[in-house]
């Protein structure tokens, strides 16, 4: 069996891993980035298009006294927005990230062209070809 230490050490030691650490600390440094620009940024800006009244202060009073139950719109918005703002780029992310890849599957063909009887389908490493079985160069 296993110890444990042994098993933590494979388990942190896989490239997965490593990959998802790096992501978990830049996405929470891009969330902080994104919060702020909402925050500070595009609420006071919504804000001042409502007369200057800070996002903060949009909120409702349930009940009377002191410190009644507040329903805090102005935060809930800026939470929404900072939501909307992430997936949009998270998605144009992803986007580029699969553009780029399909365009590298695009640039490596694996097949190339027989010489002799121009059949296009002829694997990258044959050494004859199986339309017209002339002999070719390996690439
Ligand atoms: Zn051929």
């Amino acid at each position: 069996m296993k110890s444990f230490a042994k098993e933590f050490k494979e388990f942190i030691t896989r490239g997965n891993v490593m990959d998802m650490a790096v992501g978990i600390i830049i996405g929470s440094a891009f969330t902080a980035i994104i919060t702020s620009l909402v925050d500070d940024i595009i609420m006071p800006l919504i804000s001042l298009l409502f007369g200057g009244l800070s996002f903060e202060a949009w909120n409702i009073p349930l009940g009377s006294g002191a410190e009644p139950p507040m329903l805090n719109l102005g935060t809930f918005i800026a939470a929404v927005i900072n939501f909307i703002l992430i997936a949009l780029v998270i998605f144009i992310i992803i986007r580029t990230i699969n553009n780029m890849r399909k365009k590298q599957e695009e640039a490596a063909p694996t097949t190339k062209i027989c010489p002799f009887c121009k059949s296009d389908d002829i694997p990258l490493d044959a050494t004859r070809c199986a339309h017209c079985t002339s002999e070719l160069l390996a690439e």
